[in-house]
């Protein structure tokens, strides 16, 4: 996409059409998939910023998806029923709450509309009988096949290279379908097995294939092109793709303006992944400490474009940076003055620089050290958090953790004053602030903030 956002022109100058791949309810989301969702928060909140309405959309799936990614193996919501003995419609519901639940704490604003996959079995049928009609289509024992030879620029978004895929054809495990790339529209339900989730359809009882729910929800919300899609960067090769594929060969017309892609989130040099094993979640980020506030700003570190190496230290070292965050903020009282002009004009410059949250970081930084006042400041800042979505304006005195051998060395020492012993008051002062926080007295407290 061009890199400079306040220059996008959407096809409704009122409302920019977003759709964002939303999770597949089978297990809990990990903070890699977060990465992806902060992402699209971030391009969300500046697109406001810049001024335009944004009609986002999400997608749940809740049938389809197979274990391998692709068109064998069982559908991932059917497994985990089967292993939690519970029903699919349970399963779907309790990690579409999770879901929920994490977006918030990570204070991710809401998609407008949420999309259910098994609320659009009819949709999904519509848009496979047009791509029928139209001659894309091909039935195996299996299912319903997409014929990708068919259309003229298959793997146009991932420059895929056709000719390897057909040397990767020898151990193709479906021999009947006619082109390593093609994928199912339509899958039938087993002979021999009954499924929790099943549909009639002109072909046969089955469930529709994983890509096939995108189009066909990103249509009916919001038309047929729509400005801008996103996601992780592992659906840029078969994901995204096939929902171009079978988006265009139905309506003849281009599908998504623009792409917008995260990069993963590493974790020991690999990506973080479940097949992989070893993944966190939010919840272990709570358990271990961490308010998930703290993982959102962790990402504003880096640029969506590049790989984030995950460790428990790095992840500290944000902490740490958002605790002088806050006190800092806080230090600039209550009351709201008006946002500085030139720094409004540095800070989006750098958010649509590509969402460049490094460069607006330095922004952000830079206002504490200029000369302006502190209700300016605060002002300020408050406008920049509409980007950062940090929830700076909630911020409170008891929320900036100060350890618990400060507070030790605060209580003596409000005690040590209390008996007038100011020598003792003195040098417990001396001490609290070698370990690096200020003091500030009051009529009968005293109050501290982190040294900068
Ligand atoms: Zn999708």
């Amino acid at each position: 996409m061009s890199r400079k956002i306040e220059e996008f022109k959407p096809q409704n100058p009122d409302e920019v059409s977003f759709y964002t791949c939303g999770p597949t309810v089978y297990d809990y989301a990990h903070i890699g998939n977060y990465r992806a969702y902060i992402f699209n928060d971030i391009l969300k909140r500046t697109l406001r910023f810049d001024g335009f309405n944004v009609l986002h959309i999400m997608n749940i799936t809740d049938v389809g998806h197979l274990t391998s990614d692709s068109d064998e193996g069982e559908d991932k919501i059917e497994k985990s029923a089967r292993l939690e003995s519970k029903s699919a419609a349970e399963i779907a519901d309790h990690y579409t709450e999770a879901f929920k639940s994490d977006l918030k704490k990570l204070n991710i604003i809401e998609p407008k509309i949420w999309c259910k996959a098994t609320d659009h079995i009819k949709e999904q049928l519509d848009l496979i009988k047009v791509l029928e009609k139209k001659g894309f289509t091909y039935q195996t024992s299996d299912g319903i096949y997409f014929d990708t030879s068919k259309t003229k620029d298959y793997g146009k978004l991932a420059k895929l290279n056709l000719e390897g895929q057909e040397e990767g054809a020898r151990v193709e495990k479906n021999p009947e379908k006619k082109n390593p790339s093609d994928f199912a529209l339509w899958k039938f339900s087993p002979k021999d097995q009954k499924r929790q989730m099943e549909w009639e359809s002109p072909w046969g009882i089955g469930f529709p294939g994983w890509h096939l729910e995108c189009s066909a929800m990103s249509m009916k919300y919001l038309g047929e092109t729509i400005d801008i899609h996103t996601g992780g960067i592992d659906h840029v090769p078969v994901h995204h793709t096939n929902e171009i594929a079978q988006s265009e060969a139905a309506t003849g017309k281009q599908f998504v303006r623009f792409w917008a892609h995260n990069e993963f989130l590493l974790m020991n040099s690999g990506k973080m992944a479940k097949s992989e094993g070893g993944f966190i979640t939010v919840e272990e980020l709570e358990k271990k400490g961490f308010d998930p506030i703290v993982y959102r700003f962790f990402n504003l570190s880096s640029h969506y474009r590049s790989k984030l190496n995950f460790t428990w230290e790095a992840l500290q070292g944000a902490k740490n940076s958002w605790e002088k965050l806050k006190g800092k903020f806080l230090d600039l009282g209550q009351q709201n003055g008006t946002p500085d002009e030139a720094f409004i004009e540095k800070f989006k410059t750098a958010i649509n620089n590509d969402l460049s949250m490094p460069q607006a970081l330095v922004v952000m930084w830079d206002v504490f050290k200029s000369n302006i006042n502190d209700f300016d400041k605060r002002a300020t800042l408050l406008e920049f958090d509409k980007v950062f979505g940090l929830g700076l304006g909630n911020v409170d005195e008891d929320e900036v953790e100060v350890p618990e051998e400060i507070k030790k060395l605060v209580a003596e020492r409000d005690k040590a004053r209390v008996n007038k012993n100011w020598e003792k008051s003195d040098e417990l002062r001396k001490e609290i602030e070698k370990a690096g926080w200020l003091l500030e007295d009051t009529a009968d407290t005293s109050r501290l903030r982190k040294k900068d």
